[in-house]
């Protein structure tokens, strides 16, 4: 394959520096470069690159000409498209012709005068055509290079104290400390001018302990006592008293047009906006956010080089604050051990999502998931959330929204730890510890310190397990957290799943950098300094590729996660109700939707035979349907060698009414999985060329567009289409695929391995590169409401 100027061969893959998109192999980069994305920006590059050899950079004018003025002097030399005029000084104009010999025309002359000044004409500077989103990253781009950083960590003599020195490289020195609390005090003043009372709180990382050189600046503006100005006044004016307070301050016209105790979000945003905008010195780029979790107004300081954020009565988040600083103060090693787990896991884009949200851990979930892994331990570093309630005394009681917040305010209060890890040991402990857990089929409990079943959380008639006492019972009893691929209750909030914004992809990234993580700190390489001056310790660790991190010559395998919020509630309530055997339940329905995609939609053709892997119990059932079993099959054989015809019967909502000798027999139980085999059959380059017959076949049907793996129905066509339009079967490709349910000390998810058995045309490796990205999603659509 030829790769043009814009394709990088990286160790992984191949990474379009275009599209700042990586890929893993060449079909899937031809996928990408035939892609909507790629091919969006490929247009706008040629666009602007028109665009900027027809335009002209024009200064030398006075400061009061209009872009009318300039259009009608350059429309000599061709029809003008546009003039662009210097918005700050007025110094400088672009003038865009609508065609390139325009410009070449006014280049050609050597000399241009308008109103008696003479005019500097030349071409327009040439830039690279970036995306913005890089450029974003480029301004959040750390203050130390890695290779920097990987020096000085080697330098030190030991992991410990190598992560000692993250904290060192990273934390807020004192000048960026006091740069914010400078600008609190500035929003202070100004915010109480308009808003008598109200306060303005620092949050997150500025104060948690944990933040970073150029870390955003979080603050809440608290209404609470402004709320209770204004209705102190309105009573008093309604009573027809002075309108001015104790204080002697009266109600600021900014108070007489706004209500704040009925006031919505959105206008309450609009406020805080217009007060950031033009009244507060230095700030810029204000504007508001209304579709987050928590509406916010974000704006940028320009001497400061500061970044900040505004919620509005957001206490959870100065609560969880302060529980994170307590969690600091309580061990010292909390510290380097949550900088040395954001750093790693910000190099390997698993958390660190760009500002407004993303698909990546956020630092909030992030230090939860180390200080959780603290608290499971034995003895433990920390103690769970209901512990520290028992500690705390009356004055630090605490409940917000309904929430029980109480702990300890300070950390005397805490018995120490009897817990003696070093460093290294912990973060070894924390890549071990996460990387067998089971994060779809658990939830995890920070109030409780330990993991809980997913079961307890999939019906919804139950009350929720250690909710806590709360006067408006009736909400924690029927909002639940939304559950994905990973679940992290909210300390306090304990309906909120603080990564519930985790992708399936995520997830399976985070999998695969924790067992490579725990593979790594196996290794001497990890535990002690090399003697040649090699990268060691936790320096390799953040190192891009691992060594001997290599996908190739793995069998190829494909997972399905367990996704607990994409099942219909019916389900759910099956799965609730089962216990630990939810698993075997959950996979029997995936094994289903299996045949279904390779049946139905990919009009793969069965072989006569499958195998199904089965414990005793079931051979007399099997050897009760005498007509099903055949003995001359040689393929796979269970633990029993039982060997089964395949049942293609069954849709994704097969049940248990299908008949007897027809169905796959999967109720085993949690500690027997399941397994099974199929052989399949393929002459039709079915996976070539989908997305474009999909389109083609959209815009002749009602049908409203779906992402690819998204319709059964639609995806049957398009196989259909290629077939029909195929006069020339190629020789046909004869696969197995072997699919187990992995589970409790693994995550819970359908593994498929697939082999080719006969493949004259070598066509496997493009079908199984396919298959990867559309199989979970096909399958996760069958088993989803919607299908
Ligand atoms: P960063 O350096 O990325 O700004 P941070 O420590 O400020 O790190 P954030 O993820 O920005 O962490 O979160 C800031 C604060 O916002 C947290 O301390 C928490 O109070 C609140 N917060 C963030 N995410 C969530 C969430 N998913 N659920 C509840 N509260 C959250
Ligand atoms: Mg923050």
């Amino acid at each position: 394959m030829e790769f043009g100027p814009d394709i990088q061969k990286v160790p992984k893959g191949f990474l379009c520096k275009l599209c700042d998109v990586k890929t893993p192999n060449e079909p899937s980069l031809d996928a990408h470069l035939k892609g909507k994305k790629h091919q969006h920006l490929c247009r706008l590059r040629a666009k602007r690159e028109a665009q900027q050899e027809s335009t002209v950079y024009v200064s030398g004018f006075q400061p009061d000409t209009s872009a009318g003025a300039l259009e009608e002097y350059f429309q000599q030399f061709g029809p003008v498209a546009e003039v662009i005029m210097d918005k700050e000084r007025g110094l400088y104009a672009l003038v865009e012709f609508a065609e390139t010999a325009g410009t070449k025309a006014t280049l050609a002359q050597l000399q241009h005068c308008l109103n008696g000044l003479k005019l500097r004409v030349k071409p327009r500077e040439r830039k690279n055509f970036k995306l913005a989103s890089k450029e974003r990253q480029n301004q959040t781009k750390p203050h130390i290079s890695l290779e920097k950083l990987s020096f000085n960590l080697c330098l030190a003599s030991s992991v410990n104290e190598q992560m000692q020195k993250m904290v060192e490289i990273f934390q807020l020195n004192e000048n960026e400390s006091k740069a914010r609390q400078l600008l609190l005090d500035v929003l202070q003043e100004v915010f109480i001018e308009f808003l008598p009372d109200c306060q303005i709180v620092p949050f997150g990382s500025s104060v948690n302990t944990f933040g970073v050189h150029s870390c955003d600046l979080d603050l809440v503006l608290d209404l609470e006592n402004t709320k209770a100005f204004q209705n102190h006044n309105r009573k008093c004016e309604q009573q027809g008293g002075d309108t001015q307070s104790e204080g002697g301050r009266s109600e600021d016209s900014i108070l007489s047009d706004i209500d704040l105790t009925t006031a919505s979000q959105d206008e309450l945003l609009e406020l805080v906006a217009t007060i950031l905008r033009k009244c507060t010195p230095g700030v810029f780029k204000v504007h508001a956010v209304n579709s987050a979790r928590l509406p916010v107004v974000k704006f940028s300081h320009r001497q400061l080089n500061l970044q900040g954020d505004i919620t509005i009565n957001n206490r959870l988040a100065v609560r969880n604050t302060r529980f994170l600083q307590l969690c600091s103060g309580l061990d010292s090693r909390v510290r380097p051990l949550v900088y040395s787990v954001r750093f790693w896991a910000k190099q390997k884009q698993i958390a660190g999502n760009l500002s407004g949200g993303g698909p990546l851990l956020n630092n909030y979930a992030l230090t939860l998931l180390v200080l959780f892994y603290l608290q499971s331990l034995s003895p433990p570093v920390l103690p769970s959330v209901e512990q520290l309630k028992e500690m705390a005394c009356e004055e630090e009681q605490c409940v917000i929204d309904g929430w029980d917040c109480t702990f300890p305010s300070q950390p005397f209060r805490v018995p120490p730890s009897k817990n003696t890890d070093d460093l290294c040991t912990l973060l070894f402990g924390f890549f071990t510890y996460y990387s067998t857990l089971d994060f779809p089929g658990s939830v995890i409990s920070l109030r409780a310190g330990r993991v809980l079943p997913i079961t307890d959380f999939l019906s919804r008639e139950e009350e929720m397990p250690d909710a806590a006492e709360s006067s408006d019972a009736t909400r924690q009893k029927t909002i639940r957290p939304k559950l994905g691929p990973v679940n992290i209750l909210d300390p306090f909030e304990l309906n909120h799943n603080v990564a519930g914004n985790l992708t399936e992809r995520t997830h399976r990234n985070l999998r695969r950098e924790l067992c490579e993580a725990e593979k790594y700190c196996r290794s001497s390489r990890y535990q002690r300094k090399s003697s040649k001056g090699k990268s060691w310790g936790i320096a390799k660790l953040f190192a891009p590729l691992l060594e001997g991190q290599d996908s190739a010559g793995k069998v190829p395998e494909i997972s399905i996660a367990f996704r607990a919020d994409t099942l219909t509630d019916s389900f759910r309530a099956e799965l609730s109700s089962a216990g630990e055997t939810f698993r075997v339940l959950w996979f029997k329905k995936v094994c289903s939707a299996l045949e279904v995609v390779f049946k139905e939609i990919l009009k793969c053709t069965p072989s006569d035979q499958v195998e199904i892997l089965q414990d005793q119990a079931r051979e007399e059932e099997v050897n009760n349907n005498n007509e099903s079993l055949d003995s001359s099959s040689d393929q796979l054989a269970g633990p029993s060698g039982i060997k089964r015809p395949l049942s293609v019967e069954e849709g994704p909502s097969c049940s248990s009414s299908s008949p007897q000798g027809k169905r796959m027999k999967l109720e085993g139980s949690a500690d027997r999985p399941e397994a099974s085999h199929w052989i399949w059959t393929q002459r039709h380059l079915v996976w070539a060329g989908r997305r474009k017959i999909r389109r083609i076949l959209l815009k002749t049907s009602d049908e409203t567009s779906k992402p690819e793996g998204g319709c059964s129905s639609i995806e049957s066509r398009v196989t259909q289409y290629i077939i029909e339009n195929d006069p020339d079967p190629k020789e046909e490709l004869k696969f197995s695929m072997d699919a187990v349910v992995a589970g409790s000390d693994d995550c819970t998810k359908a593994v498929l391995k697939f082999k080719a058995t006969s493949d004259p045309a070598g066509h496997f490796q493009d079908f199984y590169h396919f298959l990867d990205c559309f199989l979970p999603k096909m399958v996760e659509t069958l088993l989803a409401k919607s299908e």
